[in-house]
């Protein structure tokens, strides 16, 4: 792709997403979890969708999803206006691959929580702690499948 096509915001993502792993978000939501006495394993392939992080104590695993590859309905992600084909095929199948891998999960028995990059992009550090109490609340739960997001982040 010519490098004047996405704006710089949008590469750095891009290039962050394709590195596939140990993004900021999914470090934050590590560290945090792993500061509040939770272990984890990570990126298991033999789980449908492989998930991010794997907590078999609690039967729950975590997906934490780019809002622009998983294509979130939040300000955060805007079909490119260059290549419309092209990013909504790559992008809808990514969609429809988390939709199946969830349905997997959960047909399996695992508890499933998706954590999406806006509930700290811009946020506070007191935002930040707050999403990640939400998500150990969880985890100690019985919530079969939930979601954090930006706009619930720190409501309560
Ligand atoms: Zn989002």
């Amino acid at each position: 792709m010519p490098p004047d096509v996405v704006d710089a915001a949008t590469r750095s993502r891009m290039m962050a997403a394709i590195k596939g792993r140990d993004t900021k978000p999914e470090m934050t939501v590590r560290r945090g979890l792993h500061r509040r006495g939770f272990r984890f394993r990570l990126h298991d392939r033999a789980l449908a969708g492989r998930p991010d992080l794997i907590f078999p104590r609690y039967r729950a695993v975590i997906f934490v999803h780019g809002c622009f590859w998983h294509g979130h309905d939040c300000p955060f992600f805007r079909w490119p206006k260059s290549r419309p084909e092209f990013w909504r095929g790559k992008i809808g199948a990514n969609i429809e691959r988390d939709r199946a891998a969830g349905t997997a999960l959960r047909a399996a028995d695992w508890r499933v929580l998706t954590i999406w990059e806006c509930t700290f992009r811009g946020k506070t550090p007191e935002q930040h702690e707050a999403a990640l109490d939400d998500a150990a609340a969880w985890l100690s739960g019985s919530s079969g499948e939930a979601e954090i997001r930006g706009d619930n982040n720190g409501a309560g």
